[in-house]
């Protein structure tokens, strides 16, 4: 941009201007006085899909829609008399040419050249077009659902004029390791770095996703080899490295020939590899694994996936019931319904088949299903007196759909008499995008009578954060932390900071995996209030047995009848169910 910089004394004024200015908007402008961009700085990527290079040297109004280029002309012509422009809402076009709202603010100085300075800020609440959720804000690089739909364009449009094109997955696996030790300046540069190279490979330029800052895709011409790139990309992270290492790099690509697919399981197969590909660590997946090519892929996972879609659109699975046990009394508080598939060919358990639907993106037409089923039982529950409390597990993955949640909300209509009853269970909540969004959600079931539990607490890595963002009437501690507690004192000391924690919170907690006597008292001591485990009931209580209200046999007494407490432990109790 050094051939149109504005010659401005002295050169700190604008550093400070910008530095001001950032702290209140998210994009900063210099126009030249015919109104030219000199000089542009900050969330262009992310907002606009835009490199600030694409908007250097342009002239201003041509980035904004017809109508918003009027009204910027206008106050812009008032700055000639006052300096400075009243805040403005004004919308820019952004890479697609949808109209991306911003409030602007701006002066100008007849002693700089008459240069207008313009800082935007984007009117969030009110974008009109999800681009924000569509690309990653500091790279500004596709996320993984809308570049799977423009590589799936890419792929498709190529096929039909016969042409070759190819996907290559790109894994930097010890790149948060390296990306720790830098300065947060650093470490932008860096991720802009290795972004900027991987989408200048790719078709327009613009055809790469990010699928967490260690995992890239990107669609390429047939021509292209891994090793040039691999080299390229470990010389960009060498050059970051204070210790000039840079971190190992691994590239596979494929044959991104979708045969006979139609064009929507070829999206839903790219989604599952890209999926796969980004929790690869610690599983069996490898990149080599996927060297057997795309299209074998695409035919595991289309296979796969009607599979799935047999087990959904036949009803072919059985509820199993499992009781939750309040540790003190024990009485059974409510039951988790869990996913009994009959054909296990394809998913051997449960988890295989919740875990595919997950990264295929099919798991919300399961999760209301579930549901469905589960409103018939309460139904005819209720019809022979018994009014039991089910959870149902919902994915975090569904609470960010809305076709989800407006079928749940009318499924929910339909069910007004035993609404109350079922209580959502939210798993893979590491999975939720927009924390705000679920909890809108969470909260509005909440307010109708639905308990709401968060799952699988203490596993993702910010669980803590979800914590604090998700509202909800329970946790359930995951089993792995009970298990631990029984093992050593470390184990003990964050259960019991868990517990503590989720009381001060006034959250109920649950413990799982509750297998004998020991790790019920372990819970307990802790001021873990109900269990779930083998100790309690396995999770093979069929529905009958729930519609026939038949009480399970009583196997658990209670902690205060099993054990002997003494005084001092009394009160800690009553001191911490309070
Ligand atoms: P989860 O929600 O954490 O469910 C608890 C899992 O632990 C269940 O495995 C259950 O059978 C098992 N379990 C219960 N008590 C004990 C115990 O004392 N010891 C041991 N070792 N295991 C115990 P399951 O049924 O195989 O389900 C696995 C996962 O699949 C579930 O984990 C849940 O995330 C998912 N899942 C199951 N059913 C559904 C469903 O209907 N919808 C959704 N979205 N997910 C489901
Ligand atoms: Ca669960
Ligand atoms: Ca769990």
């Amino acid at each position: 941009m050094t051939d149109i910089e504005p010659i401005i004394q002295p050169r700190m004024s604008r550093d400070r201007f910008v530095a001001f200015a950032f702290a209140a908007s998210d994009i900063l402008l210099e126009l030249d006085a015919s109104g030219t961009v000199v000089f542009v700085d900050g969330a262009t990527r992310g907002i606009l899909g835009r490199q600030m290079e694409d908007i250097h040297g342009k002239l201003f109004f041509d980035l904004l829609p017809e109508a918003d280029a009027t009204i910027a002309q206008t106050v812009m012509a008032d700055m000639d008399k006052k300096h400075r422009m009243d805040k403005t809402e004004i919308s820019v076009k952004n890479i697609y040419g949808d109209a991306v709202p911003f409030m602007m603010s701006g002066f100008r100085l007849s002693n700089l050249q008459n240069h207008t300075y313009l800082a935007l800020s984007v009117l969030k609440g009110d974008v009109s077009t999800d681009l924000l959720f569509r690309r990653d804000f500091d790279t500004g690089m596709l996320k993984t659902q809308s570049f799977v739909e423009i590589a799936n364009e890419k792929i498709q449009a190529a096929k039909e004029r016969g042409e070759d094109v190819k996907l290559t997955l790109v894994g930097l696996p010890d790149l948060k390791t390296l990306l720790d030790q830098l300065s947060e300046e650093a470490r932008a540069a860096l991720m802009m770095e290795i972004s900027d190279y991987i989408r200048s490979k790719s078709i327009d330029g613009d055809t790469a996703g990010i699928l967490d800052p260690e995992s890239y895709s990107f669609v390429h011409a047939g021509t292209g080899e891994p090793a040039k790139l691999v080299e390229d990309i470990i010389k960009i992270t060498q050059k970051a490295d204070p210790m000039g290492k840079g971190v190992a790099v691994e590239a596979t690509t494929l044959n991104a020939n979708p045969g006979a697919l139609t064009k929507t399981d070829s999206a839903n197969a790219l989604l599952y590899t890209l999926n796969q590909f980004a929790h690869r660590a610690g599983e069996d997946f490898t990149i080599e694994s996927l060297s057997g090519g795309y299209k074998k892929l695409l035919d595991e996972t289309v296979q796969k996936m009607s599979s799935f879609k047999q087990t959904v659109g036949g009803h072919d699975f059985k509820l199993a019931f499992q009781p939750i046990v309040d540790l003190k009394s024990g009485l059974i508080h409510h039951y988790e319904v869990l996913v009994r598939i009959n054909n296990q060919e394809t998913f051997k358990n449960p988890f295989e088949f919740i875990t595919f639907g997950e990264q295929a993106g099919i798991i919300g037409d399961f999760d209301l299903l579930m549901c469905q089923k589960v409103f018939e039982v309460l139904e005819k529950t209720a019809n022979k007196g018994n009014h039991p409390l089910v959870a149902v597990n919902i994915s975090g993955k569904s609470l960010g759909s809305m076709l989800f949640k407006d079928a749940l909300r009318r499924l929910i209509a339909l069910n007004q008499r035993t609404r109350k009853q079922m209580i959502f269970e939210v798993t893979e909540s590491s999975k939720i995008e927009d924390l705000a969004t679920a909890n809108t959600f969470i909260q509005e079931m909440r307010e109708q009578g639905n308990l709401c539990c968060l799952d699988d607490f203490g596993t993702g890595e910010s669980s803590f954060e979800y914590l604090r963002n998700l509202q909800v009437d329970f946790i359930k501690i995951d089993g792995s932390y009970v298990r631990e507690s029984l093992k050593t004192q470390r184990g003990r000391h964050m259960l019991k900071a868990m517990a503590g924690l989720c009381r001060d919170l006034n959250v109920t907690t649950i413990g799982e995996m509750v297998e004998d006597e020991k790790a019920a008292a372990m819970l307990w001591e802790s001021g873990v209030k109900f269990g779930q485990g083998y100790l309690f009931g396995k999770p093979d209580i069929d529905e009958n047995t729930i519609i026939n209200c038949k009480k399970p046999t009583p196997f658990y007494q209670g902690i205060m009848r099993a054990k002997k407490f003494d005084k001092k432990d009394r009160a800690w109790w009553s001191a911490a169910n309070s």
